[in-house]
């Protein structure tokens, strides 16, 4: 048994050959490491990236007390705290422009949201509550020293960590680094990613279909799942259920790239060379897992790059990535902490078949109905109907010991939203 195999089958005294979903997810996330390299980007192309090193804030984040809305800055301790107090307009500081002088006792200035508040002032009076007599600014009783006044620093201190390093860097990420001053950023270097189907029966695109052919539609899936997850995806083409073919296909994929995926050919089929040969180049941790679709799923090592030899189904190619795969990319590609998918619990209101002892993940549409979400499956769950994935909005997840589900109870949903 080769020394991987071993450390997995120590870790959890299940048989390696047929492993519970949970524990095989958790092996998987615990034997990947983030890639090493780092590059520094302009910031708009950092968009996708993960952040390599924390980012302080440089300076205070408002650099200024400022105020929140339109109105008159004023000094608190004018305000007669009960009836009316009349001030002096001294000037105006709005966005970007603000008002030079001290504020002295007795006046007020006009302020714009945004504007700095000047110097002697504390708190800004509305526009809407004021009224203007005889050159002066009536303001009413009743307001609150400091109100619509944002503070310095109110969002980052100056020197306190703005991001972390593992951070995926998003739409508010940009928006943060630039708030900050950051023209660049270090990120992780993009995570390689080589994959490759197998199977004499599969037709490229472009090539008429010959009798009993498929088209490869595996490659597509995946191409666009990895590149979603913001990896370089290296697609390698079909490979034929050949030794040969496979062999040279693992070793050229393994010196490319950081990871390797591979769909078919890792059932126990006559054709099945899959795991035998990741076996024969590096190590295979195992390759059945309890669970529906998907199986047969081969994890293992060539070298320094991690192999996923997925099942051939397309179906199951998409739900063990989303179930695997994609945290340790996560993981590899440098983000911290790795959140599993987000999960929820809504009613099904359509029977589902299930047997015990293994997961099952089934497509299914969320949907609202008298303010409520609910779930309902897909009508085919065949895990070759890859229509039943772009019709479903979300996997229904139905765990490991349960049994049929009826209408009405209460099932787990992982929504597509922003992975498919
Ligand atoms: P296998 O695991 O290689 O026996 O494949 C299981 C099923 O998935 C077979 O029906 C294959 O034809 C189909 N299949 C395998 N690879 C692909 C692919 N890349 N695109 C479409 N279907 C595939
Ligand atoms: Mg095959």
């Amino acid at each position: 048994m080769n020394s991987l195999l071993k450390t997995l089958s120590c870790a959890g005294g299940h048989d390696p050959e047929s492993i519970p979903v949970e524990q095989a997810r958790k092996l998987i996330l615990d034997l990947v490491e983030p890639v090493a390299g780092t590059e520094r980007l302009f910031v708009r192309n950092a968009l996708g990236r993960v952040l390599a090193e924390d980012v302080l804030a440089t300076a205070n984040v408002p650099g200024h007390d400022n105020s929140a809305m339109d109105g008159y800055a004023v000094r608190f301790a004018d305000l007669a705290p009960e009836g009316e107090t009349a001030l002096r307009l001294a000037g105006s500081a709005f966005a970007g422009r603000a008002f030079a002088g001290h504020l002295e006792a007795g006046h007020c200035v006009r302020i714009m949201t945004g504007g700095v508040i000047p110097e002697g002032a504390d708190t800004v009076v509305i526009q809407e509550v004021v009224r203007a007599e005889n050159e002066r600014i009536v303001v009413p009783p009743k307001q609150r020293q400091g109100q619509h006044v944002r503070r310095a620093g109110e969002d980052l201190r100056q020197g306190s960590p703005a991001l972390r390093a593992g951070k995926p860097i998003r739409p508010a990420e940009l928006g943060l680094l630039a708030s900050l001053g950051a023209a660049e950023v270090n990120v992780r270097r993009r995570l390689r990613a080589a994959f490759f189907s197998t199977g004499d029966e599969l037709c490229s695109l472009g090539t008429p279909l010959k009798a009993g052919e498929v088209y490869d539609s595996n490659r597509y899936t995946l191409f666009g799942m990895l590149t979603r997850m913001g990896c370089e995806a290296i697609d390698l083409g079909v490979v034929r259920d050949e030794p040969a073919a496979l062999e040279a296909a693992f070793r050229r994929a393994a010196a490319e790239a950081d990871v390797v995926l591979t769909s078919g050919g890792v059932s126990v089929g006559e054709a099945d060379f899959i795991r035998g040969m990741m076996a024969k180049l590096g190590e295979v941790a195992f390759w059945k897992i309890a669970m529906r679709p998907g199986r047969p799923m081969a994890f293992g090592k060539i070298g320094d790059a991690w192999l996923f030899g997925l099942p051939g189904n397309p179906v199951a190619v998409m739900v063990t990535f989303y179930e695997f795969v994609r945290e340790a990319l996560l993981k590899m590609m440098g983000v911290a902490p790795v959140e599993p998918l987000p999960q929820f619990r809504v009613p099904c209101t359509t029977a589902l078949k299930k047997r015990p002892g293994r997961s099952e993940f089934q497509r299914g549409i969320l949907f609202r109905e008298n303010e409520e979400w609910k779930v309902r499956a897909t009508g085919t769950q065949g895990s070759g109907v890859l229509h039943s994935m772009s019709e479903a909005n979300c996997i229904i997840v139905v765990e490991h010991e349960r049994g049929n589900v009826e209408p009405g109870e209460l099932v787990d949903v992982q929504p597509f939203e922003g992975l498919v």
